[in-house]
Order: C-alpha cells, then structure tokens, then sequence
C-alpha cells in the first residue's frame, strides 16, 4: 500500500552536509564535550602517527647497532598506552553527544508533530512517524557517536599521514596525492548514489511500521473478519519490498567501498614500488621506506574509512531529511487553506487574558468546507448565539456537519467564511490556548489512556489533587463505578480504555472535562444507545453540570434534546431552524422525522 506521508518534495540536489546542517546546530549545543573528545581524538591520532617514526628508529639504528633497544620498545609501549586512553576517552565522548544529540531529536521531532492541525494526521500514518521517530534518529545517532568520530580521525590521520610522507620523501609523497586525488571523484559519485537509495530503503521501513500499526489498531475488526493470514501477507509483502531496497543499498554500498579500497591500494603499491626502486639504488634507507610505507597505510586505511563513513554520512542525509520533513512548520500539501488565519496557533495575538465566565459565544454566517474537499461546503452559513446558562443541541441526519461545527469550535478549522466570536471578539483574538482552556470536551467515542482511573481524570487539569480528582469523578457520576473496580482509582484502565464500557469511557471523559471547570462544554453524545444504567448516570451528571455552562451539544437522545434552551436542526451543512422542541415539533418536518425515528428508538 502506497505511503501517504505528506512529505515535501525531495531536496536531492542540496548537498548532505547543507542537510545536516540543523543536526549540527544542535550537536553544537555541547561545546565541552565536542571539544574534550576533538582533544583526545587528535592526541590518539598523534600517537598512531608516531609510531611509524618509532619504527624508523628501531629499523635504521637499533637494530643496526644494538643500541637503545630497551628504550625504543619502552617508547612503543608508551605510545601505546596513551592511543588506548585517547582512544577509549574519544569513544566515550563521542558515544555521548551521539546519545545526546538524538535525545533531543526525538524531542524536537515530537514536539512538532503534536502540535500539527488536525488535516495533518488525515493523510499521516501514526506507524511511520514512529518509525521517523525510532529507525531515523537511529541513523542520525550513527552519524553523531561513530561516523562523525571515525571521519575526524580519519582526516587526521590521513592529513598528518600525508604531511609526514612529504617530510619522509616529497616526491613520492607528491605523486601519491597526486594519484588519490584522481581516484576521490568516482568515490564521491557513488556515495550520491547509495544516499539515494537509503532514503528509499528509510521509507520502505517506515511504510512497514505504518501498516502494522494500522493493523495492531484494528485487531478485534481483523480477527473477526478472519484477515490474519490477508494481513500476514500483506506485511511481508511490505517486508520484502523493504529488504530488496536495503538490498540495493548495501549492494551499492559494497562497491563504494570496495572501489574504494582498491584504488587507494593501487595508488599504495605503485609508489612502494617506485619507493622500493629507490632503496636498491641506495637514495635512500630501509628505515626511511619503512616509516613511508607505514604513513602510506594509514593513509590508505583513513581513505578507506572516510569512503565508508561517507556512506553513513549519506545514509544519515537521507535520514534527516525525512525527520525534517516532520519538523518543517510548512502546511500539508494541497490544503486550500491549511494555516488557521481565523486560528492563531502560535498565540501572539493581542490578549493573554483567559476566557473566564460568562461567556458568550457567536457563530455569524460561518461557511466551511474541509481542506480536503475543498468544493464541498460542510458547514453552509451557520449562525446562532449562545450564552453561559444556556445549551444548544445540533441535531440533524448523518454528515449534516454537527461534529464539524465543534471541531470549528475548538479551533481545529477556520471557517473560509464569516467568524466565531467569543466575548465578542474572534478566536484569532484569543489564541488558541486560551480558546482551548476554555473549553470541555466529551468526544463521542472519547479516549481513556493506558493509566489508572485516577490519571486518566487528571489528564483534563494536571495540577489537581487527589480530591479535586474525586470530586469531579462523582459529579460525573463515575465514582461509583470506579471504586467498584478492583484497586479503585488506582486500577488500570488498559490501552485505549478496553476495560471499560462505552458508558464508563464517557463519564470519565465528563469528569475530566468538568475537572478542568470551564465555562464552555463540548459534547459529542455517544450515537450507539448506552445501557441504560450508564444512560442514566449520563444524563444526571450533565442535568447537573451543564445548566452552569455554555453547552454545544451534538445531541442524540431526547433526555439531552429536551435539556437543551434551543435546538439547531442541520441538514448538509445548513441551519435549517432554531428554537425549542416543543416549537420544532410544529414547525420543523425533518425535526419531526428525526424526532420519530432517532431519538426515540435511542433514549433507551
Ligand atoms: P455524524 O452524526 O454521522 O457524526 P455529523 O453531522 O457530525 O455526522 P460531520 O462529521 O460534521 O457530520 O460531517 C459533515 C460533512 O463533512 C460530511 O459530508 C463529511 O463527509 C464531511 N467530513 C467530515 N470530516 C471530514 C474530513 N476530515 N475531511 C473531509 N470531509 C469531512
């Protein structure tokens, strides 16, 4: 199944260090630690270029005239030590700020993703920002705690190498880095090509994720349909696909480093070759084509390994690009107008006040079509006004917008048309914040987190103490039920709630909302009918709580119905009218109908 992610175009022609660039940024926050593990990397580097000149000794004087052998082999054992400190002191640091830097990552990612509107998360597979979230900061760690680690080192060594091959003999020196030099650019075209093909491998994994987590979500509707074997065979698929694109990756990796190796040996063995040359002719010492011989080693192996980390490096590009996408504060695509202007989500607007009670609320001709459809109208000229003290029930057949106008109302959508005022003033004037805190809501299939009772109610107002919890538990009439359970207030309500009934969910979703005591509620009534002991408890704890608040209440049975001051009967979008029940009976032909059919046969 194709990948619906709303990425942004592909930047394949910015160069992957361009593209690291905001990893850098936050690498760059731990100075000291950058700095403590630069120092040891280059006193471990120093060591392992001073051992070539060790040998040198060892070879044209030592070894010749039996001189100085013990000191020669202490100085080895010396410089062996300090490699292994430096070394083991490098590692630790940088493992640190790898660690470190894909901690605050995953932060930063999340942190963006939560705060994206709700059109986002339409076309968004919760699967594949987990994956973004796991596999990708993975890679990104890879590139902080080895790759960067290991392409420092090499560039010292080969730099140092080079230097002290030009001090050992200059113009085989010259004609070696002449050589490398030609054989870089072939390495670096291939290393485009295997960044590449980690993207797509990054994507195929993620596309995995995102299908088993849809899976996962849907199991009771999976096994009950008989689909395990279908859904098995779908994730292989997807696993297949994966594995042959990581595949192609690796194979095209195998090669960079092999083309890599080869040409930087080859380059190594002509010039000994050259260097060898010079020794049986006497220009120059056995200690001194030693001691270049070494240098040109670890000059060769520092290629090889920059070839290798050029690879992680490009891996890691891919990575981040796709992280980024995530992070980008741009809109999804195709979404006529996706960036609230009614809504001012980053809340710099004129107030900071809080919405306090009374309230008053106006919906003044607004006209609303979804991003996602933007020729069809969901809401079509809604106006009505609504006090603290009062409620207003929306009823009206399936798809007549009344969930929509809640969803304008807590800010989710701006309208294309007309505005939302509370206290006179329009939600960009609030900001979202304020609009939101002041604001209950009770979804219609609301979401109990895998917490005990006592946290799922406490997720409405974090702050509130354990009494505070209570209380709003029997408002809600839900207390009862909870100390019926088997720990109380401390006992688990499962993952999604699944211990609970639809009934329970609901008026732990009431005393949430009444937890956070705001003037305004939200309420999307359950359409399937609740037994009728949880109808009843319901129903008593909005009869107490609502008649204090403002209440907008997508309503289902006749008890709220006929609670509510005004009913507005929608009908595609439009208000079609507005007043009480008993008036509606008379006036209104659909209200009749709906009257006859839906709330009745779901009143219980
Ligand atoms: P129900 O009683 O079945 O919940 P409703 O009256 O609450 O229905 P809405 O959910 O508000 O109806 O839907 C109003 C219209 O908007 C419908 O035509 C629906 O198909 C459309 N719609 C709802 N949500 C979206 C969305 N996210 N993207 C595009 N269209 C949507």
């Amino acid at each position: 199944m194709p990948s619906q992610t709303p990425v942004s175009p592909p930047r394949r022609n910015a160069s992957a260090f361009k593209q690291l660039r905001p990893i850098l940024r936050m690498a760059a926050n731990y100075k000291g630690r950058w700095i403590a593990a630069f120092t040891f990397l280059v006193l471990s580097a120093a060591a392992t270029l001073s051992v070539p000149l060790v040998f040198r000794q060892l070879i044209d004087q030592a070894l010749l005239s039996g001189d100085n052998l013990a000191q020669i082999f202490g100085l080895l054992l010396g410089v062996s030590v300090v490699l292994a400190t430096a070394t083991a002191l490098r590692f630790y640091f940088m493992s640190w700020l790898g660690e470190r830097v894909v901690a605050d990552l995953r932060s930063e990612v999340y942190q963006h993703v939560l705060r994206r509107p709700p059109q986002y998360f339409e076309t968004l597979q919760t699967g594949e920002v987990l994956s973004r979230l796991t596999a990708d900061t993975t890679l990104v760690q890879t590139l902080v705690g080895t790759s960067i680690s290991l392409s420092l080192r090499s560039l010292v060594l080969f730099v140092g190498g080079m230097i002290m091959m030009l001090l050992t003999s200059a113009w085989l020196a010259g004609l070696m880095l002449g050589l490398l030099i030609m054989v870089i650019f072939p390495i670096l075209a291939l290393g485009r090509t295997v960044r590449k093909a980690s993207k797509d491998s990054q994507d195929k994994v993620a596309d995995t994720s995102a299908l088993a987590g849809e899976v996962l979500n849907a199991m009771t509707t999976v096994q009950a349909l008989g689909r395990e074997d279908y859904e098995s065979g779908r994730y292989t698929n997807t696993v297949e696909q994966a594995f042959t694109v990581a595949t192609r990756r690796n194979q095209m990796r195998s090669w960079l480093t092999a083309v890599a190796i080869v040409l930087a040996f080859a380059v190594i063995v002509f010039v000994l070759w050259l260097g060898a040359g010079q020794v049986v002719a006497g220009s120059m010492s056995a200690g001194q084509l030693a001691q270049f011989v070494l240098y040109a080693v670890l000059t060769a192996g520092s290629i090889a390994a920059l070839a290798e980390v050029f690879g992680d490096l490009q891996r890691a590009a891919g990575a981040t690009e796709r992280l980024l996408d995530l992070m980008q504060d741009k809109e999804v695509p195709g979404a006529p107008d996706p960036s609230p202007t009614e809504v001012n989500t980053t809340a710099a607007t004129a107030a900071t006040a809080s919405i306090e009670a009374p309230v008053t609320i106006e919906f003044d001709d607004v006209w609303f079509a979804y991003p996602s459809r933007p020729d069809h109208w969901a809401v079509k000229g809604v106006s009505f006004q609504l006090r603290s003290g009062q409620t207003i029930a929306l009823v009206g057949p399936s798809g007549a917008g009344k969930s929509t106008l809640l969803a304008l109302m807590l800010g989710f959508y701006s309208p294309q048309r007309g505005t939302i005022r509370i206290n006179g003033r329009p939600l960009s004037y609030w900001g979202l914040p304020a609009v939101r805190a002041s604001m209950g809501l009770v979804a219609q299939d609301p979401v109990v987190f895998s917490a005990n009772a006592r946290e799922n109610i406490r997720y409405g107002l974090l702050e509130a103490s354990d009494t505070q919890v209570e209380e709003a538990a029997q408002a809600a009439h839900a207390h009862d039920f909870i100390l019926a359970l088997p720990q109380g207030y401390e006992s688990f309500l499962g993952e999604r709630g699944v211990r609970l009934s639809g009934g329970q969910r609901q008026r732990v979703a009431i005393a949430r909302a009444i937890l956070r005591n705001p003037p305004i509620l939200l309420l999307d009534e359950a359409t399937s009918a609740l037994d009728s002991l949880s109808e009843r408890a319901v129903q008593a704890a909005l009869a107490q709580w609502l008649p204090s608040r403002a209440g907008l209440v997508v309503a289902h049975r006749l008890a709220t119905v006929r609670r509510a001051t005004q009913i507005a009967v929608l009908d595609k979008g439009e208000c079609l009218a507005i007043d009480s029940h008993e008036r509606l009976l008379q006036t209104s032909a659909l209200y009749q109908e709906l009257s006859a059919h839906q709330f009745l046969e779901t009143s219980g």
